[in-house]
Parts: C-alpha cells; sequence; structure tokens
C-alpha cells in the first residue's frame, strides 16, 4: 500500500478514536449504554422464550447459566482488563477511579456488540432459544451491573444489607487489588480477592 494511504488510513483511525474517547466520557454516553443494552437484553430473552421449544426447567437453567456467565464476566474484565495491561480500558477505569462521580464508561455501543457476538458463538455450539436465553439475561445482568455501579456512588444507604453490599465495592476503590466483583462477592471469595477484613482492619 503507498505511504500516503497507509498515513491517511491512520489518521482516520485516530480521529475516529479520539472520538469515541471523548464520547465515552460524557453523560449522554453513560446512559446511552442502559438505552441500548436494556431493550437488547428484553428482545433477546423475548426472541428465545418465542422460538423455544424447551421445558421450562431449560429456560431456567438457561437464565441461571447466564447469572453465572455474566457475574463471572464482570470479575474477569475489571480484574484482567480495566485493572491490567489493555490500555485504552485500564485509562477510562483509572479515570473512574480518580473521579469516581464522573461520566466515564465504555463507548455505549460496545457491550452490545460483544453480546451479538458471544449469541453468533454461543448459537453454534447450542439451540438458538438458549444462546438468546443465555445473552439476553448477560445484557440484562450488564445493564443492572451499571445501574448498581451508579447506585453505590450516587446514593447513601440505610438499610444495613445495602451498607454491607456497596461497602464490597468502595473498599474496591481504597484497595484496587481487592474486591473486583461489584453485584456480588461470589467471585472475589472464590478467586481469593476479597478484601480480609478481619486482618487489615
Ligand atoms: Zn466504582
Ligand atoms: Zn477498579
Amino acid at each position: 500500500m503507498p505511504k500516503e494511504r497507509k498515513n491517511m488510513i491512520r489518521r482516520i483511525f485516530d480521529v475516529v478514536l479520539s472520538f469515541i474517547l471523548n464520547m465515552s466520557k460524557t453523560r449522554a454516553n453513560y446512559w446511552g449504554e442502559f438505552a441500548v443494552d436494556i431493550p437488547l437484553g428484553i428482545v433477546l430473552i423475548f426472541a428465545g422464550l418465542r422460538y423455544h421449544d424447551l421445558n421450562w426447567l431449560a429456560v431456567f437453567l438457561s437464565i441461571v447459566s447466564g447469572l453465572i456467565l455474566f457475574s463471572f464476566f464482570e470479575y474477569f474484565i475489571h480484574r484482567w482488563l480495566f485493572h491490567g495491561s489493555v490500555g485504552i480500558m485500564a485509562e477510562g477505569h483509572h479515570a473512574h477511579h480518580l473521579n469516581p462521580l464522573g461520566y466515564d464508561a465504555l463507548p455505549f455501543f460496545l457491550p452490545a456488540m460483544v453480546l451479538l457476538i458471544l449469541t453468533g458463538i454461543f448459537a453454534l455450539l447450542m439451540p438458538l432459544d438458549r444462546a438468546f436465553l443465555l445473552t439476553g439475561t448477560m445484557a440484562l445482568g450488564y445493564a443492572t451491573y451499571g445501574l448498581s455501579h451508579y447506585t453505590i456512588h450516587h446514593t447513601r444507604f440505610h438499610l444495613s444489607w445495602a451498607k454491607h453490599w456497596s461497602a464490597h465495592h468502595l473498599i474496591h476503590h481504597r484497595h484496587p487489588d481487592t474486591n473486583f466483583g461489584v453485584t456480588t462477592p461470589t467471585w472475589d471469595v472464590l478467586l481469593g480477592t476479597r478484601y480480609a477484613y478481619e486482618r487489615k482492619k
């Protein structure tokens, strides 16, 4: 490829990337993610139920599997991508750690794109209705994670269980090598990254 064309493609790529990075810090992008992921989750679940020739046990098991898979993704992405060496993702998350009340988030279309790709992969491995139910549950799980995270940083909880639940993530902000789960501490407990209250208090 001629050098000029290569430079032009690189310049276009840089402009698009910087546009996406700037957009990812905006309030519109933050709420846009929910506007995409919630309908996507509902459509996938309805499609899974509509086309299903599954029994209700299979429906239940698909939804439970979606929740387990989603909660692991939440942990995996936070621990190994947001606090890992993937530059762009780590930068955005670092901005959140510096300003937890800000609107730094992933580009609004990215989780939906990943979920659609996952739907395609699952559809190759299992019946379509199960694939839809699985990723539909994951999409709604992701939206729940986003709303939980927003609420944890913007609300003062009074109920003791809610205080205890939100403390798990607030401690992560003070000790970033612990408590990677936001909606649930399950994977921190299983993988040994739960903040050790008794020893470190
Ligand atoms: Zn946070
Ligand atoms: Zn973090």
